[in-house]
């Protein structure tokens, strides 16, 4: 007999995203919603999921997790990290049909909220009569352009990283050097590319999309996803969009970076919006030359920062992609010589991880280097502090365009074509133009009226406050 009902969750196997999904989660909980989120197991699984799980069962007890069985795939170099991951979702639709079979016979559940790369499990939660929505763990404008994308697939036969110099529109983007388009869509050879247009193709068959953005930090691009012009082929109305955002993950520190807090100690010694914080990201990583470059970029600004420094990648093939928060590496050997020493009256460097939130809301804190992953320009947004934007992979260089040209909270780093190096030329400069210039004022003023523009989103009144009583209406309105 059903009894109660509930929401069951399915984000991507990547801690980023399940941490995203948990903070939607937390918010829809308020709501009497019980949510059950599931989880993959056997690739991309992070140390540290399991103490993260526990913590969540633990703090917010309508929340229940349910791991799958181990599922094996086998990632070849010859294959893309992406291509592999795609291949182990899928293979995990079995474990999907099975436990939300299961969960209906004693559960209505109201709704199926699915990652966009889980969108395989999208054909089992409809043909059980399931309503099923996207949580987009990343910007209106990045979700414009991939719903866009099965058009501009059909504009063309070649691959966008052959595509040098041709631009991309998308409704609500400023133009995009093809080149730079998300990653898993540069290539037509890879097989990963066929899986995006796949999930692109079903993103207009929700019911909805919740966003983590908010109206006002992304207006032309939520326009346009909310009216259908990222939609152009589409003969029905289009699914509602639900821009809830920012939602800001507040538990992701290792137990390591918990413990060492010498970063807070030497912050409350700095002036007032002094320091650039250096970031890039879980998974962004250099190599020893690129880490040089950017220390004597730092040295010769003059400028005080705080560098969250990874370990260096081996080789010469640009950023490595996995998460890799070790510590065994010796700082003194990825420096110039006396870096340290020279620099330790105004910098900080800190090995592998720091709490970014905590460090983006000290008030010493006047500039963020960022990757452009999508939580970290909403941290950025949300402590108003002005960014220097440095795509490295995924998404992130439609996320600076959009924080460059759009938002304008940003100044953008030149790249060398190709492997896309910066020199410390580059870094000087760009530290000098947002702490020193009318340029960077200019910037930090309208970082600031965005923590403002986000805070009162949030608020009793605010757009995303109303975006979420909508969306819990709809998912109260469902009845099987
Ligand atoms: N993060 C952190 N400390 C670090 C590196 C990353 O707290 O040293 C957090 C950061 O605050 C953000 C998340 O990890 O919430 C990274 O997500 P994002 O979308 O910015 O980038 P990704 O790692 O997915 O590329």
């Amino acid at each position: 007999m059903v009894e109660t009902t509930t929401i069951v969750m399915y984000p991507a196997p990547s801690i980023g995203h399940i941490i995203s999904m948990v903070e939607l989660a937390k918010l829809l909980i308020n709501y009497k919603f019980s949510i059950t989120i599931l989880l993959t197991t056997g690739f991309l699984d992070h140390p540290s999921i399991d103490s993260y799980i526990n913590r969540i069962s633990t703090s917010h007890p309508s929340i229940s997790f349910l791991r799958f069985p181990s599922v094996t795939v086998t990632h070849s170099n010859t294959q893309s990290l992406a291509a592999t991951a795609f291949q182990f979702i899928k293979t995990n639709a079995v474990n999907v049909q099975s436990l939300l079979r299961q969960i209906t016979a004693k559960t209505v559940i109201n709704a199926f909220i699915i990652d966009l790369f889980c969108t395989s499990a999208m054909e089992i939660a409809s043909a059980i009569g399931i309503p099923v929505y996207y949580f987009f763990t990343s910007g209106a404008a990045v979700l414009s352009l991939y719903s866009y994308f099965p058009k501009i697939h059909t504009q063309t036969t070649a691959s966008f990283k052959d595509m040098a110099g041709v631009e991309i529109h998308a409704p609500g983007n400023a133009a995009l050097n093809a080149t730079l388009m998300p990653d898993p869509v540069l290539d037509r050879g890879d097989p990963a590319y066929w899986e995006m247009l796949y999930f692109c193709e079903h993103l207009s068959m929700a019911k909805g999309i919740v966003v983590n953005t908010f109206c006002e930090l992304e207006d032309v691009a939520v326009k346009a996803v909310e009216d259908g012009a990222c939609f152009p082929d589409l003969k029905r109305t289009p699914p509602s969009v639900y821009c809830i955002g920012p939602l800001i993950a507040d538990a992701q520190q290792s137990d390591e970076a918990r413990d060492n807090k010498d970063w807070l100690s030497w912050l409350d010694k700095q002036p007032s919006r002094s320091v650039v914080y250096l970031c890039f990201g879980s998974r962004g990583t250099f190599t020893v030359t690129q880490l040089k470059e950017i220390a004597e970029g730092l040295e010769r600004s003059g400028h005080r920062f705080l560098w969250v420094v990874k370990r260096p990648i081996q080789n010469q093939l640009g950023v490595k992609q996995v998460h890799d928060t070790t510590n065994d590496f010796e700082l003194g050997s990825v420096f110039p010589n006396g870096f340290i020493e020279r620099t330790k009256e105004r910098g900080l460097v800190v090995k592998s991880w720091a709490p970014q939130v905590e460090v983006l809301s000290h008030k010493s804190v006047g500039g963020f280097v960022s990757h452009c992953g999508w939580n970290s320009v909403l941290e950025g947004v949300v402590a108003g502090v002005p960014m220097i934007a440095w795509p490295l992979y995924a998404e992130q260089h439609v996320n600076k365009n959009v924080m460059v040209e759009d938002m304008k909270v940003a100044v953008g780093v030149e790249q060398r074509e190709g492997d896309r190096f910066v020199s410390g030329e580059e870094v000087e400069k760009r530290v000098r133009e947002l702490m020193e210039s009318e340029r960077g004022n200019e910037i930090r003023e309208k970082s600031l009226k965005f923590k403002d523009m986000a805070r009162d989103a949030l608020g009793e009144f605010g757009s995303s406050t109303k975006a979420l009583a909508n969306l819990v209406q709809t998912l109260n309105e469902i009845n099987h």
